[in-house]
């Protein structure tokens, strides 16, 4: 597009920084009224026009004879039927909770809200945001699946925030073989509030509870003393997706509990269309979540891990995986009473989001 051009509006139309890669930085905000200002409302309106007028509309486009367009709808017509019946043949290996997903995204395609007020307004902009699996953890180092979120251009980051499920925010940490039934209840998000979004050389900090710390300024100061331009810091509470500068296809950053960092990439940014989920309450809409096998007990090799021991002399290795049943079988007493010395640590299975 027009690079040589000095108009503002220009500047937010995305063009590639590296082809098929990543765009240049633009204005989501101002990128997002360079399209209202080019359209007619009609052309992002979700009234959907007559057969008649669209096909019109078709045949002016294309520059083709009226005829023309009857035939080619026979002949999609006919290899419409055809595939139908191709899909029949193919038996379905995908498993049943895959097919429950499936089902779920397509639940949402076109989806109107009861409430009219609900409706996401024309003109509104989706966003599609990957996020990945943090790589701190050993099993993720080479496997480094997503998740997939659409989220509307008045979303503020914090909806961002809080719809990222990660296993580091329901981690407990401590060792409670003298008190097992205390560790439930502290979990870490509750006591970690601290986070970041990193966006084009702003820090972007979760200030909405008073225990949350400004966990970017660390950086901030160390990027001074290194020679680095220099990075700016804002409220995540305050930020919308229009307020944002930033690349689509290029990887930045969330960082919670202090180390858990996970690359967080815009795939695309485009208008509502009608065929979209339509209902604002069912936004940030989860398209795509990785399922993660589930560890089981070592034991009865049936239940979830729950508790890891170390220093365990009733366990076959060293950590060990138990469920909640046979942990509590093998290592207290009817009453409740310890056995023996070992050490016991709450275990969240990643899998426990599939
Ligand atoms: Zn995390
Ligand atoms: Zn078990």
């Amino acid at each position: 597009m027009a690079a040589n051009s000095t108009s503002n509006t220009d500047e937010n139309i995305p063009v590639f920084e590296y082809n098929d890669i990543n765009t240049k930085p633009f204005h989501v905000g101002s990128f997002r009224t360079a399209w209202l200002e080019k359209l007619q409302p009609v052309d992002y309106s979700y009234e959907e026009k007559d057969e008649e007028t669209r096909d019109a509309e078709f045949v002016n486009e294309m520059g083709i004879a009226a005829d023309t367009l009857d035939e080619l709808k026979g002949i999609c017509r006919q290899r419409k039927k055809k595939q139908d019946y191709k899909g029949t043949l193919r038996i379905d290996k995908i498993s049943r909770v895959d097919h429950y997903q499936n089902e779920l995204e397509s639940l949402a395609v076109g989806k109107r809200p009861d409430n009219p007020s609900d409706l996401v307004p024309e003109g509104e902009i989706i966003l599609s945001i990957n996020v990945l699996y943090p790589a701190i953890f050993e099993r993720f180092k080479y496997v480094r699946p997503h998740m997939t979120l659409h989220m509307l251009g008045s979303h503020s980051l914090v909806d961002l925030r809080d719809a990222i499920c990660c296993i580091s925010d329901l981690q407990v940490f401590g060792e409670f073989s003298n008190t097992p039934d205390m560790a439930p209840d502290f979990l870490s998000k509750d006591h970690f509030k601290s986070a970041f979004f990193y966006f084009e050389g702003v820090f972007y900090n979760d200030m909405r509870y008073p225990e949350c710390q400004d966990i970017s300024e660390t950086s901030i100061e160390w990027a001074k003393t290194r020679d680095f331009p220099p990075f700016a810091k804002a409220k995540m509470e305050d930020t919308c997706f229009y307020d944002l500068t930033l690349k689509v296809g290029y990887p930045y950053l969330f960082c919670h509990q202090g180390d858990c960092e996970h690359v967080v990439i815009v795939t695309d940014i485009r208008l509502a269309h009608r065929d979209d989920c339509l209902d604002r309450k069912l936004y940030p809409l989860l398209t795509h979540k990785h399922r993660v096998l589930t560890r089981k007990c070592a034991v009865c090799h049936v239940y979830i891990g729950r508790w890891l021991t170390t220093n365990d002399p009733f366990a076959p290795n060293d950590p060990c995986l138990f469920c909640e049943r046979c942990f509590r079988m093998l290592h207290y007493d009817q009453a409740g009473n310890k056995l023996g010395h070992f050490m016991a640590y709450p275990y969240v299975d990643p899998g426990a989001f599939n």
